[in-house]
């Protein structure tokens, strides 16, 4: 039999009832409490609760800018510096989820920054910006504002959604002063041209943090690593000569014009540069700015190719950058060699017939009609090429070729600033006897107004060649000195009395020869001229220069002064420009240098015995270098009595002079085209020949 189970009935009977009662009051009051305490702990410290969350995703991180280095002076005033200035950043997003801020905000805004109140309106309105959260509204601000702002809305509430980012901005107090030398940055501090470029690294420095996330009490918990600042440069400029040289330029242009100027002055005793400047200036506030340097209806039809190239002209620094031929302010060189080597002493004469013939080319002297007999010092007096081809003859070419190299010709200073220019002299086995001729006075090789000055310095301070450099030390934030540049002396080029006797015919050069114009008043000062013809020959456009040393005894400066192309002169080829300039800017830069006159100076001048033994100079007083202004020339012609015939002598040149007007009679004749065309010197380091060399220096 199959036993059926026996079914129980469960009975829900009321003791489970109870239970189950009790089971359901107690979640109940618990779930109450739950809820009571979410919204009490919702009600005091929700803030803190939901920041704690978004915290763990909001890790706070910005960068804190060093400070780019000032350039200074050599006296410490600046001419560079980076000034801490704030963006103001609005949070369009947060604002408008605020509508009740909005007016507060902007009412603030417009107080302290005077920024409109549509400026802020018209970014809230737009739908590119609505959901931004950075969107920059002012730059430029200054510390002192965005401080004011901040003490006085820091207790309202209402305010809200603005915030500051700091930046440091590059500006220049002075302008155009010393472009060339300083150079520009772009926003990111890298440097372009000048010291801003060469010294990129030693005025920059490192950017800071700060990082961090939120502390319990809604505080960030920051970690501040401080920006390390650059370093600043001291330079070598004198900002008040610097500021006389770049003002005489544009008078200079302004009175007669050139193609372009450029203008040295360093002390030969250091290779510190005072001063340095061209025609070509611009402001470094506005660097990429062509407005007021171009005329308005010319730029507005350029391309961008056009604009760049036109920038790039514009930043180059031509002292270092250009290259020319020198012409006879190279002569102390050719002489020096001769010096130096014992091949010559002061007592050897040379005779000037006009000109010589070498390697089948007849080379002409400046003086058509030859300078007659002249010592080694009145060879540079009177500037006689046919006395210097002379003395390079007997040098030879491994002689000159050795200190035109040993006086850095061909080869880059070094100074301390890009896109220097090596210049382009003639190799040792292509310089042939003409070559070697015409580079005896200064033609058919290039040089850079860096590379002669420097030579030049070295020839008048006793024989030492310094590395012309343009910055005295490098100091940090703190204002210690951590480098300093005095020491830079490169090699002797010459010895104490070759220096010695340069100084002295210098002296007498600009007393008594080519190079009057250069005098100042009260001062001794030496220095050589130079007129270079420029190719092709055939447009017979001339560079002039001067190169001088005051006092012309122990100089304390070197200035050379460069122009390519004087315009509105009788006569291009006269140098006689050069010197007025020179002289103009010296009579200035002297006393502003801490140079002061001597007074009456008569102590270098020639004994009688010397001026006795001189016969050749004396028969050409009516050599010395006049001027050039028109109304100058008309007197110079008057005073030209001698009548001298320039004759010459198969060359193309024509032989303006017999009716006794400047060229011919006065026995510069500087105009007059050489002849010696054809010759070929191939250059090294260049593909450059240089064709028809010829003899047209002074
Ligand atoms: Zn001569």
């Amino acid at each position: 039999m199959e036993r059926t189970p026996e079914k129980v009935p469960k009975k829900f009977n009321s003791r489970m009832q109870a239970r189950l009662l009790l089971v359901f009051c107690v979640i109940t009051v618990l779930l109450l409490g739950l809820i009571g305490r979410l919204i009490y702990i919702n009600q005091t410290n929700g803030d803190r609760y939901t920041k704690q969350v978004l915290s763990r995703q909001s890790y706070v991180s910005s960068v804190l800018p060093y400070k780019r280095g000032d350039i200074l002076d050599r006296n410490g005033t600046v001419l560079a510096r980076s000034e801490l200035q704030y963006r103001l950043i609005l949070d369009p997003k947060q604002l408008l989820e605020n509508e009740d801020c909005i007016a507060p905000t902007i009412e603030a805004l417009e107080k302290n920054f005077n920024i409109k109140a549509e400026t802020i309106q018209t970014i809230l309105q737009d739908k590119d910006k609505q959901n931004s959260q950075y969107v920059i509204v002012e730059k430029n601000l200054k510390y002192e504002d965005v401080q004011t702002y901040k003490t006085t809305t820091e207790d309202d509430e209402k305010v809200l959604g603005v915030w500051f980012e700091e930046e440091y901005v590059r500006t220049y107090p002075y302008k155009s002063l010393a472009c060339d030398v300083i150079g520009f940055t772009s926003t990111d501090n890298t440097g372009y041209f000048g010291i801003e470029e060469y010294y990129n690294d030693e005025l920059n420095g490192v950017n800071g943090r700060e990082y961090g996330y939120y502390d319990a009490s809604l505080n960030i918990d920051r970690t501040v690593k401080e920006a390390e600042n650059g370093d600043s440069i001291v330079s070598t400029i004198d900002a008040n000569v610097q500021r006389i040289i770049q003002e005489h330029i544009i008078a200079f242009n302004t009175e007669f014009g050139s193609k372009s100027i450029g203008v040295l002055v360093m002390n030969p005793n250091t290779g510190e540069i005072i001063a340095m400047a061209s025609n070509q200036e611009y402001n470094l506030n506005s660097p990429r700015s062509l407005k007021g340097i171009v005329p308005a209806d010319e730029l507005a039809t350029m391309t961008d190719e056009q604009k760049t190239e036109a920038l790039n002209t514009l930043w180059k620094n031509d002292v270092i950058s250009s290259g020319f031929e020198p012409g006879s302010t190279f002569k102390p060189v050719t002489v020096a060699a001769a010096l130096e080597e014992g091949l010559l002493t002061e007592k050897d004469t040379f005779y000037c017939d006009g000109g010589e013939e070498v390697g089948g080319s007849y080379i002409r002297c400046s003086k058509i009609v030859g300078h007659g007999k002249l010592a080694l010092g009145e060879a540079l007096m009177y500037s006689c090429n046919d006395a210097l081809m002379q003395i390079a003859a007997v040098e030879g070419k491994d002689i000159f070729h050795k200190y035109q190299k040993s006086l850095g010709f061909g080869s880059k200073t070094g100074i301390d600033l890009p896109g220097e220019e090596a210049g382009i002299i003639i190799a040792l086995d292509k310089l042939n006897s003409t070559e070697l001729a015409t580079s005896s006075f200064g033609q058919s090789f290039n040089t850079t107004m860096i590379q002669l000055a420097a030579a030049y310095s070295s020839l008048v301070n006793g024989g030492y060649y310094y590395q012309p450099h343009v910055v005295k030390e490098i100091v940090n934030d703190k204002g210690a000195t951590i480098k300093t540049y005095d020491n830079l002396l490169v090699r002797q080029t010459a010895s104490e009395t070759t220096s010695e006797f340069l100084q002295k015919y210098l002296y007498q050069t600009v007393e008594t020869g080519t190079a009057k114009g250069a005098q100042v008043e009260g001062y001794a000062v030496g220095g050589k001229t130079g007129t270079a013809q420029k190719y092709p020959r055939e447009a017979k456009t001339y560079v002039v220069s001067f190169v001088g040393q005051v006092p012309a005894i122990n100089p304390e400066m070197v200035i050379y002064v460069m122009i390519d192309e004087p315009q509105n002169v009788v006569k291009q080829a006269d140098s006689s420009i050069a010197t007025k300039l020179a002289s103009r800017i010296l009579t200035e830069i002297l006393p502003a240098l801490g140079i002061y006159p001597e007074g009456e100076i008569n102590y270098l001048l020639p004994t009688e015995d010397e001026i006795a033994n001189s016969q050749g100079a004396e028969s050409n007083n009516a050599d010395v270098l006049g001027y050039t202004t028109k109304e100058e020339s008309d007197n110079q012609a008057a005073e030209s009595t001698t009548g001298e015939t320039g004759t010459t002598e198969g060359t193309t040149g024509t032989t303006e002079g017999t009716t006794g007007t400047t060229e011919g009679t006065t026995g510069t004749a500087e105009g007059t085209t050489g002849t010696t065309e054809g010759t070929t010197g191939t250059t090294e380091g260049t593909t450059g020949t240089t064709e028809g060399t010829t003899g047209t220096a002074e």
